[in-house]
């Protein structure tokens, strides 16, 4: 029967496809495509976990005490029956060589379609048998960990890989943002989450893959079972598990549609962005890896206004990047962007992107109480300065190859400024006396705190520019936590509150000739974008993805008629009513009607 979850619209579009659920809440494990060639390789990596686990049963059959129970011996031969059932053992290997799954991911997509069996059962007592298939899993599972890893991640799969054309839709309890950066580049055509909100980092990622997704879903994974045929919405925030043919259908025609309207967008590519009155706007990309840059070049972006080095060094439990890999990854950004200026933020871990085996003790102590308010961003790398100083002196490096200006997360007070700066000329000196060459950099700090938005005349003495975090600066004005989909109906864009700081933040910025942009999610979404632009504001920030979009707001609005309808919006009880009266076509409806 055709169920619907409702969650939150992450990215735009619609998906149909076949349902793969990784990170069950069930079992923890990595999930790894392998490549062909290596498949038989897996298949056997996993008997002989098999293999090493009967053995483990016979061990402890053999060593029962004789006054054992006789169930004992018992339940040690319904484990191992478990464990040698082709049901088991025969459909993770199929998943292997189906799917290209790892040994890992196989065994526990089968364990979700036992574990449903078991759940239907009539008789209790079979039912129960659940519970022992568990811990049989479990087992293999520690053996596989134990014995030696997956080959390495096959990419660049598409879905023909495995010998179908279905689309794969992935379904998760959370993906942890390092994780969805390793599925950025393979097979799925859309996604769903239990948890998270709109702007939290694992939906951040999933919108720069551009593909349909819905987070915030509660439910979602246990109520979608390994390879349920479902649509997601990604419009609507809908996911439809097993959808009747007439839904499919109708789906099916919107897919279409939405396909046309990309590609009629993707001819604005290289359009200039000026507004009627011939104000020009600079439309940049926001990346997460050096690969992303030909991406940000073809839509059409002039640049890149933030490029989250965090993602660099997260979801790797060795080392951190040394000096020499973050020289190389800045360096083929900015060769990536061929001249084009590129702002490089520097690392904004913890929060809801934490790093595994963190050096700073306090970080872990920090994350369970209150992440957000945590040691993050450049509190972390003031902690740490050694770190810290190894990525600005591989930043002002990369500066060599092409125009980067680093750009400092969540400044909140004088202080952090002046240690930040005192950081930045350190790294200088140490790079002059060890003779490697360097480049001048622009210096910007993030607007995101609403202390940093209060106290901007601060920031713009020793900035170059400004740019508003809007994901952070709404977390941190209205207190709600933007990775949390239980307060997500609170977490407002359009709050006065938040209005109120962005432009004055943007005035102020404009009338010291420093440069200021907007890089939060609001620069990507086309509602805002007559706003921002009463507002004054000319750099944007966003996803590729979003560009030629905002671009067609950009191309049809008048900056002479919208400035003057902002202190309406901002005066407000309801903003956003107030600029879908007045913003009508880029202003000039109103302006008729003044004029009339
Ligand atoms: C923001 O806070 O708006 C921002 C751009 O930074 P991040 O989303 O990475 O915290
Ligand atoms: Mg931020």
């Amino acid at each position: 029967m055709s169920i619907q979850i409702f969650g939150l619209p992450v990215s735009r579009g619609v998906a149909i496809g076949r349902a793969v659920l990784v990170a069950s809440s069930r079992v923890d494990v990595p999930h790894v495509f392998i490549d062909s060639s290596l498949i038989d390789g897996e298949v056997a990596r996993l008997y002989t976990a098999r293999d090493v686990v009967a053995d483990e049963f016979e061990a402890l059959k053999r060593d029962l005490p004789a006054d054992a129970p006789a169930e004992l011996a018992a339940l040690l031969d319904v484990h191992q029956m478990l464990l040698q059932d082709e049901a088991l053992m025969g459909a993770a290997a199929d998943w292997i060589r189906q799917r290209h799954y790892n040994a890992e991911w196989a065994v526990s997509a089968q364990l979700e379609v036992l574990a449903r069996q078991f759940d239907e059962m009539e008789d209790p007592y079979i039912r129960e048998r659940k519970a022992d298939l568990e811990q049989v899993i479990e087992r293999l599972l520690r053996s596989l960990s134990r014995g030696e890893p997956s080959a390495v991640p096959d990419a660049n799969r598409t879905t023909r890989d495995f010998g179908g054309d279905e689309p794969l839709v992935l379904v998760a309890n959370d993906i942890a943002p390092a994780d969805m950066l390793s599925f950025k580049r393979s097979v799925f055509t859309g996604f769903v989450t239990d948890v998270g909100g709109k702007t939290s980092h694992t939906a951040i990622v999933a919108r720069s893959m551009d593909i349909p997704a819905v987070v915030g879903a509660r439910q979602a994974s246990s109520l979608i079972r390994q390879d349920d045929c479902i649509i997601i919405d990604g419009d609507a925030g809908l996911v439809i598990v097993d959808p009747s043919p007439i839904v499919l259908e109708e789906y099916r025609f919107r897919q279409r549609q939405s396909e046309l309207e990309r590609s009629r967008l993707a001819r604005l590519r290289h359009t200039p962005a000026v507004t009627l009155d011939g104000e020009r706007v600079e439309l940049l990309a926001n990346i997460e890896m050096p690969e992303d840059g030909p991406g940000a070049l073809e839509s059409g972006a002039v640049g890149v206004g933030l490029f989250r080095s965090e993602f660099l060094f997260m979801g790797r439990s060795d080392n951190l990047p040394d000096e020499e890999e973050q020289y190389d990854a800045y360096r083929r950004a900015v060769e990536a962007m061929k001249g084009l200026p590129v702002v490089i933020r520097t690392v904004d871990v913890g929060a809801d992107k934490p790093l595994e085996g963190m050096s700073a003790s306090e970080l872990r102590h920090e994350s369970v109480l209150n992440p957000a308010l945590g040691l993050r961003a450049i509190r972390w790398s003031l902690a740490e300065p050694s770190m810290f100083r190894r990525q600005l002196r591989a930043l002002l490096r990369a500066a060599h190859h092409g125009p980067v200006k680093i750009m400092i997360p969540m400044l909140a007070s004088q202080r952090e400024i002046r240690q930040t700066l005192d950081n930045i000329a350190h790294a200088r000196r140490q790079l002059a006396d060890s003779g490697k060459p360097f480049g001048e950099v622009e210096l910007g700090a993030m607007i995101e705190v609403p202390a940093a938005a209060l106290t901007l005349p601060v920031f713009l003495r020793y900035f170059d520019f400004v740019s508003i975090g809007t994901n952070d600066l709404i977390q941190y004005t209205l207190a709600i936590d933007r990775a949390d989909e239980a307060v997500a109906h609170l977490y407002d864009p359009w709050h006065p509150a938040v209005l109120q700081l962005m432009h004055s933040t943007i005035q102020q910025a404009r009338a010291a000739g420093k440069g200021v942009s907007v890089c939060g999610e609001m620069a990507g979404d086309p509602t805002f974008t007559e706003l921002l632009l009463a507002m004054g504001l000319r750099t944007f920030s966003m996803h590729p993805s979003q560009i030629a979009s905002v671009k067609q707001r950009v191309l049809r609005a008048d900056t002479r008629r919208l400035a003057p309808l902002v202190d309406a919006v901002l005066r407000s009880e309801e903003p956003e009513a107030t600029c879908v009266e007045l913003f009508s076509q880029g202003g000039s409806s109103h302006a008729t009607q003044m004029r009339a």
